[in-house]
């Protein structure tokens, strides 16, 4: 087979090859960035929670004074109670400390719901935290694995490109410029295997004549149709299934 020919088929494996892993190094930032999310989602998720804690936990505080100082208001009024003279001002008072009674158990029945809502966050805050360890175990592992995968993807394409360097070094100028421009114009795929005179690139059919000369592989033939470069690769003779044949 011609030298050069030789060499383009395998920089076009070693090309293929890079192509896919500069796609896939290229995801690991994304792939980083939303393994990040999900950890700061779930920590968000936790930290809302217990801000949410701290302010039912101050409402209830301030709910519990207030049913301090109605009480403090209402034991005042009924020692008033025993000092007043007139029956109209006894009645008043009494007027009063009925109204702040019924403020009082108002604000009791508050305190009562503050104090569910603390426990039902307070569960939550358990589940949540519990969620984030799962979370935050599952998505160190996560940044690990893709911290390794990408220091051996990375080595596989600085091999890989230190190896096409080596190939392109063997090809002559002439041919490596054909092949860049046909590369280029089909995402990389410069060559194409002819079998059964077909083009196994755009499944056109060959010319007999052509077919047989480029079975050679002496000379560069292209696809009349997608102008890659054509290249034969011999068929295997078996002994069983095939005549031996002198050639
Ligand atoms: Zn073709």
């Amino acid at each position: 087979m011609l030298a050069d020919l030789e060499r383009l088929i395998e920089l076009q494996q070693v090309d293929l090859r890079l192509q896919e892993l500069r796609q896939h190094i290229e995801l690991f930032p994304r792939r980083r960035q939303e393994t990040e999310q999900e950890l700061k989602r779930a920590r968000d998720y936790v930290a809302q929670l217990r801000q949410r804690h701290t302010d039912s936990l101050k409402e209830r505080k301030k709910l519990e004074l207030d049913v301090q100082q109605l009480d403090e208001k209402i034991s005042k009024h009924k020692e008033q109670m025993y000092e007043v003279k007139s029956n109209e001002a006894y009645r008043a008072l009494q007027h009063e400390i009925e109204e702040e009674q019924q403020k009082k158990t108002q604000a009791e029945d508050r305190v009562l719901d503050a104090m569910i809502a603390l426990e039902e966050l307070e569960t939550q805050i358990k589940q949540g935290e519990a969620e984030l360890a799962g979370v935050e175990k599952r998505t160190g592992e996560t940044l690990r694995e893709l911290g390794q995968e990408e220091a051996v993807r990375t080595a596989e394409a600085a091999e890989l490109s230190a190896q096409r360097d080596g190939l392109r070094s063997g090809i002559s100028d002439d041919t490596l410029v054909i092949y860049d421009r046909i590369a280029r114009a089909h995402g990389g795929l410069a060559l194409a295997e002819a079998r059964d005179e077909v083009c196994q690139a755009c499944r056109i059919h060959i010319r007999p004549q052509v077919y047989s000369e480029l079975k050679r592989n002496e000379q560069i033939y292209y696809c009349e149709s997608c102008h890659r470069i054509l290249y034969y690769i011999p068929v295997p003779q078996s002994g069983i299934e095939q005549p031996v044949s002198a050639g």
